[in-house]
């Protein structure tokens, strides 16, 4: 019994993701933020939704909620410290509180930065982390609410996670996100490696998530950042770049 993700490319160049528990069959996707491509994945799946996951309250990841949510009838889950500006939430979770999908349990990480309200959700039966727009595939979200001590907390909490964990992330913004990191960071070998697989995914008309996070701990300019200072630095750096 496993959870797997599978990646939804919607709006420009966002991702909702499909999850699945392998024993069960119950079925959860994440950030359905325009509803038609969405259901048409759900149906092409077998039909089956359970469960709704919520990253943030940002139009790009909440808008087809209630479109999906009417069509398969499931409960939606997102953070309690954003249920004002969320769709209506059935289950408001906190830091450390558990959704369940079938048999398979995820755990909530709350990881301020992006949004105040920002949190993760970590499947560690298939080592699946949603990661939102907290850490994208070598980079981070921007600093919109929070300041850059919590993005390093957060990112730090992200970081402790097991290394095979597969890095779902909100946004398809690796190739951007790999320009900066080369130019930050030129002589990393394993960033040069990292890059090469991208660039072949990319080729091919694949996604380039969900990646690992034992690569991203390796190649990632936000995660390699020592300490917060140095965070601040490189977010400040990107943000002009
Ligand atoms: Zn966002
Ligand atoms: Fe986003």
């Amino acid at each position: 019994m496993t959870v797997t993700a599978s990646p939804v490319p919607i709006l420009s160049d966002n991702y909702a993701w499909l999850l699945r528990d392998s024993s069960t069959g119950a079925t959860a996707i994440v950030d359905p933020a325009d509803a038609q491509p969405i259901i048409e994945a759900i149906e092409k799946a077998g039909g089956r939704l359970d469960m709704i996951l919520l990253t943030h309250h940002h139009g790009d990841h909440i808008a087809g909620v209630d479109e999906v949510r009417a069509r398969f009838n499931c409960p939606v889950v997102g953070a309690a410290a954003d249920r004002h500006r969320l769709p209506a939430l059935d289950q408001a979770v906190r830091e450390g509180d558990t959704v369940r999908l079938g048999s398979a349990v995820g755990e909530v990480i709350e990881t301020p930065g992006h949004t105040r309200g920002q949190i993760n959700f970590f499947f560690p039966d298939g080592a699946v982390l949603l990661s939102g727009d907290t850490l994208f595939s070598l980079g981070c979200g921007r600093l919109i609410e929070g300041t850059p001590a919590e993005m390093f907390d957060s990112l730090r909490k992200l970081a402790a996670l097991p290394g095979d964990t597969l890095v779902c992330c909100g946004h398809e913004y690796t190739e951007s996100n790999a320009r900066f990191a080369l130019a930050v960071d030129p002589g990393n070998e394993a960033l040069h490696d990292f890059v090469g697989r991208v660039e072949q995914l990319r080729a091919a008309g694949q996604p380039s998530v969900p990646s690992v996070l034992a690569d991203e701990l390796k190649a990632n300019p936000f995660l390699l950042a020592p300490d917060v200072a140095s965070l601040a630095a490189v977010r400040a750096k990107k943000d002009k770049f």
